[in-house]
């Protein structure tokens, strides 16, 4: 690595007497700087497991110094490229949950994964707003906004954090609330890491201990029939109504149903916060489509909120895409079946649709960085980078999302854009948001530490 050449042992040793943690470089066992998908290429200078917020102020102070870049591992579910001239904060040490059932909040340590934070909730009926898969990381997700399964009612899941700590760019240690820092509490709710680390968030729980939900899966064979009424249906639900439906084609591994794998499978997927049995009329239309292949709606202990999409939990290596859509016409059905359904020779795992719009689409008591509440629709592809398909996964993207071009908005959303190419990370925005975020990182890391990866400059 080129940085190597500049650094001494002195250096090295600086770095380690300057925080409590540890400092891993290439050639330590904790090196490791991957995390789920392990197809991204890392390769950082060091991997720091910072165990408090002044670890990542020596860190920055460090970088800083040294003309070098920092940028922070939650899990690696949205991991972009790193090389040898940045250093890569690990927060996994920073693992603290605090339950407040009685204010319904809860204070979570930045290296805290989703399920963590639904497990302590659970015993209080208290329902975490985290995104389809609960091992996803809490201060990667909320950072880029997050869409839940519950994204309809209850909106954006950045829009109830309510304080976040965080070390900025210029290796200050902050709070942040709608009234301290404002500035800052706008642009690290869809910003990502580009005005600081967070190093705690304080979040909002929902009084929600079960919901009618789960998943109903048909065969390929019925993609059309279950697409289309899918459409229709999705045209008119009411906000306590949540839904997204995919088309997989799941390998025979370990975790995966005999009746979805080395198949193509249609998952409408389904969270209802209301009572039981109008959340069961109102689904009737989609249970009328086809024949179902796997059952598994009913009333769910909010727990087991991840059973609705079933995410992988394994490392992966993985390519993903999203896009927002303007709306789903019944050609923009046709045209995604011929290019992802039974007809179609397509290597990519999920194809997904998810139903935005009724919070999301409402102004948030708050205000933050979080764009294009107003597209009715998102658009997700992920593919495995493993033989025999590897190759044939970023074209099938790109062709997914030519066909459907008709229907982009061009926007995205920061959670599925995980780039360091500036066009996409800007589609995340509109213009007056990217100007905002790019005068507050001058502000707040006025000698770009932070500008690595994903990130607003
Ligand atoms: C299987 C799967 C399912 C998903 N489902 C959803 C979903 O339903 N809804 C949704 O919105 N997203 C979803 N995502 C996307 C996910 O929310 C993003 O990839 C998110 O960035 C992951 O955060 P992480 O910390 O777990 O991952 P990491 O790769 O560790 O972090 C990704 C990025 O998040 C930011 N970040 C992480 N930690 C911090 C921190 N402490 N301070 C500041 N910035 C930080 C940084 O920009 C970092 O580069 C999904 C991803 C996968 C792989």
């Amino acid at each position: 690595m080129s940085t190597d050449r500049r650094f001494d042992q002195a250096d090295i040793a600086a770095l380690r007497a300057a925080v409590r943690g540890t400092v891993h470089r290439p050639t330590d066992d904790g090196y490791q700087p991957l995390g789920f998908n392990v197809a991204v290429s890392r390769r950082p200078w060091a991997v720091i497991d910072v165990l408090d917020a002044d670890d990542v102020a020596a860190v920055v102070a460090f970088a800083a110094a040294n003309g070098m870049t920092v940028a922070v591992h939650g899990t690696g579910h949205g991991a972009t490229p790193i090389d040898g001239h940045t250093l890569l904060v690990r927060t996994s040490a920073l693992d603290t949950v605090e339950l407040d059932p009685a204010a319904r909040t809860a204070r979570v340590g930045a290296g805290v994964r989703w399920q963590t934070v639904i497990d302590a909730a659970a015993p209080h009926g208290l329902a975490p707003l985290c995104g389809s898969a609960p091992s996803v990381g809490v201060a990667g997700f909320l950072t880029g906004g997050g869409i839940g399964p519950l994204v309809r009612t209850v909106g954006a899941s950045s829009d109830h954090v309510r304080a976040i700590d965080v070390v900025t760019g210029d290796g200050e240690i902050r709070t942040a609330t709608p009234t301290e820092n404002a500035d800052l509490f706008w642009g690290l709710r869809g910003g990502k890491a580009t005005l600081g680390i967070v190093t705690q968030v304080r979040i909002g729980l929902l009084e929600l201990p079960r919901f009618y939900g789960g998943a109903l899966y048909f065969d390929g064979a019925d993609a059309a029939a279950v697409l289309h009424a899918w459409r229709s249906w999705t045209q008119d639900l009411p906000a306590e109504a949540n839904t997204s439906i995919a088309l997989l084609r799941l390998p025979a591994l370990p975790g995966v149903p005999p009746q979805l794998a080395g198949r193509l499978t249609v998952a409408v997927r389904y969270v209802h916060t209301g009572p039981a049995d109008e959340a069961a009329a109102l689904f009737a239309p989609i249970r009328a489509a086809a024949e179902p292949i796997l059952d598994g709606l009913g009333v769910l202990p909010y727990a087991a909120i991840g059973a609705v999409h079933a995410d992988p939990v394994d490392p992966m290596p993985v390519l993903e895409d999203g896009h927002l859509l303007s709306g789903l016409p019944a050609d923009a059905v046709d045209t995604l079946l011929a290019v992802a359904g039974p007809e179609a020779s397509c290597p990519l795992l999920v194809v997904e649709l998810r139903l935005l719009g009724g919070a999301f689409a409402a102004e948030p008591a708050v205000a933050s960085a979080v764009c294009h509440r107003d597209a009715p629709f998102h658009l997700y592809a992920i593919g495995a980078l493993v033989p025999p398909i590897a190759e044939a996964v970023a074209p099938a993207e790109q062709a997914l999302a030519g066909a459907m071009g008709p229907w982009l908005t061009g926007g995205r959303l920061p959670n599925f854009a995980a780039s360091g190419d500036p066009a996409v990370i800007t589609a995340c925005y509109d213009a007056d948001t990217v100007e905002w975020l790019r005068a507050l990182a001058q502000r707040y890391d006025p000698a770009g530490v932070l500008a690595v990866g994903q990130v607003v400059r």
